[in-house]
């Protein structure tokens, strides 16, 4: 795990982003993409879309990431590691293509878990808007 999110830090340093995040999808010692974030629009153009993010890109890059994991790192200017959590669509993205789990650089310089499959099994609550106010009221 060590190596893998300490190549996804230096993989975060060739990012051309303002927010520099690397991305590296392993099946367990076995690297099968590395990728940065990079430019897409710009942001003037469409500020929410203005990036590909890392882990998007290192997914594109493997034929059958089922089963795999995703770690993320994200570096400041320093180059100090901070938090590089997958975002919503990120997570989203991972679960779809069977991503089991990701690490991911935290602003304290250590590691975190995300397990991306316990989360695809979450049930997708009030998807149908029916659920009474109690219902509501417990999540
Ligand atoms: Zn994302």
């Amino acid at each position: 795990m060590g190596s893998h999110i300490e190549l996804a830090k230096r993989t975060a340093l060739y990012s051309p982003c303002r927010h520099r995040v690397g991305a590296v999808i392993a099946a367990g010692p076995r690297v099968l993409a590395t990728r940065s974030n990079s430019r897409r629009n710009s942001p003037r153009v469409d500020f929410h879309h203005a990036t590909f993010h890392a882990e998007e890109a290192a997914v594109r890059r493997v034929r059958n990431p089922a089963g795999t994991v995703i770690y993320v790192a994200r570096v400041n200017a320093a180059g100090e590691p901070v938090m590089a959590r997958p975002c919503e669509r990120c997570q989203r993205l991972l679960a779809a293509v069977g991503i089991v789990g990701a690490y991911f650089t935290t602003w304290d310089g250590s590691v975190d878990y995300l397990d991306i499959a316990r989360s695809r099994r979450a049930p997708a609550v009030g998807r149908t808007g029916s659920a009474s106010p109690a219902l509501r009221d417990r999540r």
